[in-house]
């Protein structure tokens, strides 16, 4: 655990609270395979069964594993806008890390993940909160993180989800439960916010250090194996690269996020990953009916975190991080550095929505038949992931399937005219349909295609009400639902029974489209 090698007063040693009658309801066998954890992917075998007891036991809160130095970290942030300094780890705990050797391109390389437990009892950070979490979030959380890694969008991840026997307040009572998080750094904007904004500078630097080595080598011109302080000019010019890095990879994820249709809801930088991955799930969604600007947090009035506004709530985020370095690295060039945010999310979005619409090469007007694509959905207010899932299905040398352009041409609403939509939808189809063809690829070429098309648009996403279901089962003691919903978002881009996006497109083409999504 590194982590607790910094200075004491970065974090709490606090032990996890125990729990009664904890069950461990769901392992990710993707996640277990990751950590290279593989005993508690093999069901009942004898090693699985005491791998599954150790792993329940730890999030029950009754034993740590050998190694483990269970702390909760300091940290602030901005919360919808104000600066918080009273925030920290107030539920959830670092348990350690695990080193997984992978084998890398020349040599294996060494990686190392951190196990949080979430819902492991009161902190010193805690407030006036109880500690706790419920199966409702960490369902929640559990498979939203399992299938944004299945979509290939970076991520924090889940190993397993158990529920316990506690009975916990929210608007109503409800089951407790924990989960175990895993990513490969749980530092948050909002460390560095604490330490600049409390004039801690000695300590922010003893922080950049750690961040740097730890998980930004490239920054270093060379290995540095000492944890003796960085020379100072050594660490302005590494944060600065380090600042760049984190600016790219934010962009790039929340291109991620507004191609795919994810809203995170709660952009606080307490809530912002260093390593620019999606990481605190709260009141998330994913958009069904498209909407340009969905906001699913009922409690954010102001509509500061809905939809629309993530690409530019990203910038401002880093803007916070880069006022946390200022004391450092001087302020010219970190403005300089956020000049590069705009272009790289466009570069990025443009690059994602080609691939979902299947674009073949890159042209100038794409954007423009993207910009066209969105408006169709939202005055159809058409189903999202259902759209790009149909169109990957569409031959292009044929006239487009009558399933798609009835989706298209959506729901209107009261004062709607079907023949209107109708044409609207038929002439964007002809316009993409002129596009692709325009390639002129040959049968194999644009058979590929339609496969890359499958490969990335998928044909199942974690609906606002399916969840429902499932939570509500959890909560009632039947956890099938959950492992079944948790299997079908891991692999995303085709059914159980059909095993491949090859067979995926076979149905396709023997049904005219998909029957039912
Ligand atoms: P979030 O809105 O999930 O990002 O949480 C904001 C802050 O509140 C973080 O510091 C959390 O650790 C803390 N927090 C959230 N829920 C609880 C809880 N039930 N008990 C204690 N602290 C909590
Ligand atoms: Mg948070
Ligand atoms: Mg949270």
């Amino acid at each position: 655990n590194r982590h607790a090698r910094l200075p004491e007063h970065f974090f709490a040693r606090v032990a996890p609270q125990s729990r009664l009658a904890t069950r461990l309801a769901d392992v990710s066998p993707d996640c277990a395979r990751l950590l290279g954890l593989t005993e508690l992917v093999e069901e009942d075998s004898p090693e699985s069964l005491s791998a599954r007891e150790q792993l329940r036991q730890v999030m029950a809160g009754e034993q740590l594993l050998a190694g483990m130095d269970a702390l909760a970290q300091k940290y602030t942030g901005h919360q919808f806008g104000q600066y918080n300094p009273q925030l920290g780890d107030g539920r959830g705990l670092l348990l350690g890390e695990l080193v997984v050797t992978r084998a890398g391109t020349d040599a294996p390389q060494e990686v190392t993940f951190d196990l949080h437990l979430k819902g492991a009892g009161r902190t010193p950070y805690s407030r006036f909160g109880d500690g706790q979490a419920v199966v409702r979030s960490s369902v929640r959380e559990y498979l939203a993180s399992e299938y944004m890694a299945a979509l290939g969008i970076p991520t924090s991840r889940a190993l397993a989800l158990a529920v316990n026997g506690e009975r916990v307040q929210r608007e109503t009572v409800e089951p407790g439960a924990t989960l175990m998080r895993v990513a490969e750094s749980h530092l948050r904007f909002g460390h560095f916010e604490w330490l600049a904004h409390s004039g801690r500078y000695d300590d922010l630097k003893v922080l950049i250090d750690h961040a740097l080595r730890e998980h930004f080598p490239e920054c270093l011109a060379e290995a540095v194996h000492s944890d003796a302080p960085l020379n100072d000019e050594v660490r302005v010019t590494a944060a600065l690269g380090m600042f760049k890095i984190v600016i790219a990879r934010t962009a790039r994820l929340i291109a991620a996020w507004q191609s795919y249709g994810f809203v995170h809801a709660v952009m606080n930088t307490d809530n912002m990953s260093l390593l620019g991955m999606t990481f605190d799930y709260g009141p998330y969604a994913f958009l069904d009916g498209y909407e340009a600007n969905l906001i699913p947090n009922h409690t954010d009035q102001a509509g500061r975190y809905g939809f629309a506004q993530q690409p530019g709530i990203g910038l401002w985020n880093l803007e916070r991080l880069g006022v946390a370095f200022s004391p450092l690295i001087d302020v010219d060039a970190l403005s300089e550095a956020l000049g590069q945010y705009e272009g790289e999310l466009q570069r990025e979005y443009a690059r994602l929505m080609r691939m979902r619409l299947g674009l073949p090469d890159t042209r100038e007007e794409d954007m423009t038949l993207v910009q066209q694509w969105r408006d169709l959905l939202t005055e159809g207010r058409v189903d999202h992931t259902h759209a790009y899932r149909l169109l990957s299905h569409w031959q292009v040398t044929q006239s487009a399937p009558e399933a798609l352009v009835l989706l298209l041409a959506g729901v209107r609403g009261p004062h709607g005219n079907a023949a209107e939509a109708r044409d609207k939808a038929e002439a964007w189809l002809a316009r993409y349909q002129e596009r692709v063809m325009a390639a002129e690829l040959s049968a194999q070429d644009e058979r590929q295609r339609r496969l890359a098309m499958l490969g990335c648009n998928p044909l199942y996403v974690p609906r606002t009400h399916l969840l429902l279901d499932v939570i509500a089962r959890v909560e009632q003691g039947d956890d099938s639902t959950l492992k079944a919903f948790r299997e079908r978002l891991a692999m995303p881009f085709f059914r159980p029974e059909e095993g491949s996006v090859e067979a995926a497109l076979a149905f396709g083409l023997a049904h005219g489209v998909e029957a039912e999504l």
